[in-house]
């Protein structure tokens, strides 16, 4: 791969805090729980640190509030190579969300609650235009208000940035958003959500992929799990198979290694179908590690994994 472009991703930090307990507790009861785990996530957090742990010359763009967590998200930045551009919030909090692990089943139940980052508005977007025009390659999803996702690959591709972006959690859109993205990455949930048409094998992807296509995508890579991804664009549909790199250990943050490992490899200048096979090595590897940013594989390992 040559010299590579900046990245820059617009997203969301949250802090991730995992209790584990044998059930939930009834309202107006306390109980002891059996372990507790702090770590970083958040979506497009998750991304830049995947991006930044592969090499990539990557800016985040975030809100965050001024406390505790705050201080853990630019450590996590700084710790993967990820350069920051915080707006403070001082009367807000950084984001946090609560997790609940039933111990023996594996079951979850999510509390988010997304603080500062619920505040980037468009005029935050418009005050680091400069930034998003800089770029090579410019990802988004969609934790932060849908306003601010859109009026920043406005300026992206204004500018003729690639843009990427990840339609996560999934979400109804305007049509406007389709015609400014280069990529739209939907897994098989999002790519339901987003066409009505049911998602669990490759040719059902394609379908969905033709319906978004439409809309004025240029090209959308459906991630299919464990079958890995399908490259779909007016001229081409390619299914990648997953990269195996190990038992799987937990897949929380696939997609997010997945989008980052993309980001990083376009922005190399890596032609399209080889960029989603990178990703898949990118992803394959973080599935056999435990969490999510923590997870991500550094450019060495996935060198060697595709090698
Ligand atoms: P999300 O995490 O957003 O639900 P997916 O489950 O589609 O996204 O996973 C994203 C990517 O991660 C897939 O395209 C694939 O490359 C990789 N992946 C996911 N699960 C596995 C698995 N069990 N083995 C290998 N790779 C996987």
């Amino acid at each position: 791969m040559t010299a590579s472009k900046p990245v820059v991703i617009l997203g969301v930090f949250v802090a991730d805090t995992a209790y584990r307990a044998d059930r939930q507790p009834r309202m107006g009861e306390t109980i002891l729980g059996n372990s507790f785990k702090l770590g970083p996530g958040g979506k497009g957090s998750n991304q830049a640190v995947a991006a930044g742990k592969l090499g990539a010359d990557i800016t985040f763009l975030t809100r965050l509030g001024v406390d505790a967590f705050a201080d853990m998200a630019k450590h996590t930045w700084s710790d993967a190579g990820v350069k920051s551009a915080v707006i403070d919030t001082p009367d807000s909090y950084t984001g946090a969300a609560y997790i609940f692990v039933e111990e023996g089943t594996g079951n979850n139940a999510i509390i988010v609650s997304p603080g500062a980052a619920m505040l980037i508005s468009p005029a935050d977007i418009e005050a680091h235009a400069a930034l998003i025009e800089s770029a090579g390659v410019f990802v988004t999803q969609l934790e932060q208000p849908i306003d601010s996702a859109l009026r920043a690959l406005e300026i992206a591709r204004g500018a003729g940035v690639t843009t990427i972006l990840n339609p996560a959690p999934a979400a109804s859109l305007p049509d406007r958003i389709y015609t400014l993205c280069d990529y739209v990455t939907p897994n098989e949930t999002e790519a339901e959500g987003l066409t009505g048409i049911k998602v669990s094998s490759v040719d059902d992807a394609r379908r969905a992929a033709d319906a978004l296509l439409a809309k004025g995508v240029g090209a959308i890579i459906v991630t299919l799990g464990e079958k890995g991804a399908l490259l779909h664009t007016k001229d081409r549909s390619e299914h990648v198979g997953a990269v195996s790199a190990g038992p799987v250990v937990e897949t929380t943050g696939a997609g997010d290694a997945f989008n980052g490992g993309l980001a990083a490899a376009l922005a190399k200048g890596v032609e399209p179908l080889e960029a989603v096979r990178f990703a898949c090595a990118v992803a394959g590897i973080s599935v056999t590690r435990p969490g999510t940013a923590p997870s991500m594989p550094t450019l060495q390992e996935v060198e060697a994994l595709l090698a």
